[in-house]
Order: structure tokens, then C-alpha cells, then sequence
């Protein structure tokens, strides 16, 4: 039998370096496996070329931004690189309640406002093998001038500080292995341990019906 607090997805953050190659881990995950959603983020970003609008990001202006910030729609939010990033609540609250694991690919700041309002969400750090590997992946891309690409190695060092808030850091240097070692650190906690506290809640309610005889 399975319990009501098994039933609820759980969230994930999926963080790390610009370039570290989340994006192309998410889809991975998302193709290989059913029980995953991806939630979409709005963004003041202008779009790069090939992005789509309501399939990359949300894009809209600043002032539709701030709006939404003040109607509490979005669960978190960050300035990142002069942008603002948020994440939508009606998506992540729907989609958790189908029992659906969401994945939030999103930087530190939201990050840790994400395991604030929600204890039991994993974090997991995406990182390259080491440094050169990086700026070779972001120089690779060719989406982004150097310019931006001196400023995204800024904050990636600005980042590194932040690592040890993560649950887990995981290595991409091989896709197909990084994958299957995201998808297992999922499916244990979806069992245990950090849902213990759903998991005692909901067996000691129970047992306390048992005693009032209701059950
Ligand atoms: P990019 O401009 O490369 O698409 O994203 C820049 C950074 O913003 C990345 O680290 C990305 O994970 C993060 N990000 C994207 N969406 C959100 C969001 O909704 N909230 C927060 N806090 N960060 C986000």
C-alpha cells in the first residue's frame, strides 16, 4: 500500500555553473523517464536565438515581472546578471499534487528560498570536472559574447562559494551516467530519509485514529 505522502512528487533544483551542461541533463531525464515535469521560468532575459517563448522561458518586461513578484505568483525569484528569473507557483503546486516530480532548473538564490518553503525538495549541483573544462564548454556554445561569458565566470566563481547548501553535487562529464545518478538520488528520497517527517506525521495520525477507534 502506498501512502498519501508517497503519492506527492517531490521538487528538484537543478543548479549549477553556466555551462555545466543542466539544460541538456534535464531534457535527458525528462526523455528517459515519465514521472518528471519541468517547470518554466520567467525571465526579463531576452531571448537567444532558437529560444522559444512558454517552451524556454516565460519572456516578458520588467514591469509584468515586478506585477507578478506582487500577486505572490511566482515561488521564488532572482536577479541574476542585471535579469530577473522566477519560478511560476500555479505550474509547481499543480503538478507536486499529480504526483509528479518538478524540476526547477534555477541558481543558488532561489535555490535556497526553494528548501526554505519546501524542506523535503532535493538540491543537486551540476558541476564539470574542473574549471578549464568549463569556460572551454561556455566558449563552445557560441550564443554568448565575451563580454558575457567574462561576466557568467564571475558569478560561477561567486557561485562555487554557495555549493555546500546542495544536498548532492553531481559530475557531468559523461551525460548517460550523470542521468542515471540524478534519477537515483530522486527515487531515494522520494522514499527516505528526507520525507521522514511526512512519513512519521501521517503514521502517527493514523495510529491515533486506531486508539480513537475512527479507523
Ligand atoms: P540563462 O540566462 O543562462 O538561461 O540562466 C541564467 C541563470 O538563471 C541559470 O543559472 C538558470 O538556472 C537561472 N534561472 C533560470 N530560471 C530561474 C528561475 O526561475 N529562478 C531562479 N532563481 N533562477 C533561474
Amino acid at each position: 500500500m502506498s501512502m498519501e505522502w508517497e503519492k506527492k512528487g517531490i521538487l528538484i533544483v537543478i543548479s549549477g555553473f553556466s555551462g555545466a551542461g543542466k539544460g541538456t541533463l534535464v531534457k535527458a531525464l525528462l526523455k528517459k523517464y515519465d514521472n518528471y515535469a519541468l517547470s518554466v521560468s520567467m525571465t526579463t532575459r531576452k531571448p537567444r536565438e532558437g529560444e522559444r517563448d512558454g517552451v524556454d522561458y516565460f519572456f516578458t518586461d520588467r514591469e509584468h515581472f515586478e506585477e507578478t513578484i506582487r500577486s505572490n505568483g511566482l515561488i521564488e525569484y532572482a536577479r541574476y546578471c542585471d535579469n530577473y528569473y522566477g519560478t511560476p507557483r500555479d505550474y509547481v503546486e499543480k503538478q507536486l499534487q499529480a504526483g509528479n516530480n518538478v524540476i526547477l532548473e534555477i541558481e543558488i538564490q532561489g535555490a535556497l528560498k526553494i528548501k526554505e518553503q519546501f524542506p523535503e525538495s532535493l538540491l543537486i549541483f551540476i558541476t564539470p570536472p574542473n574549471a578549464d573544462e568549463l569556460k572551454r564548454r561556455l566558449v563552445n556554445r557560441g550564443t554568448e559574447s565575451e563580454d558575457v561569458i567574462a561576466k557568467r565566470l564571475g558569478r560561477a566563481a561567486e557561485e562555487s562559494e554557495g555549493i555546500e547548501a546542495y544536498d548532492y553535487i553531481v559530475v557531468n562529464d559523461d551525460l548517460g551516467t550523470c542521468v542515471e545518478e540524478v534519477h537515483r538520488l530522486v527515487e531515494d528520497s522520494r522514499r527516505m530519509p528526507v520525507r521522514r517527517k511526512a512519513f512519521i506525521e501521517e503514521i502517527r495520525n493514523e495510529l491515533k485514529m486506531f486508539v480513537k477507534g475512527e479507523a
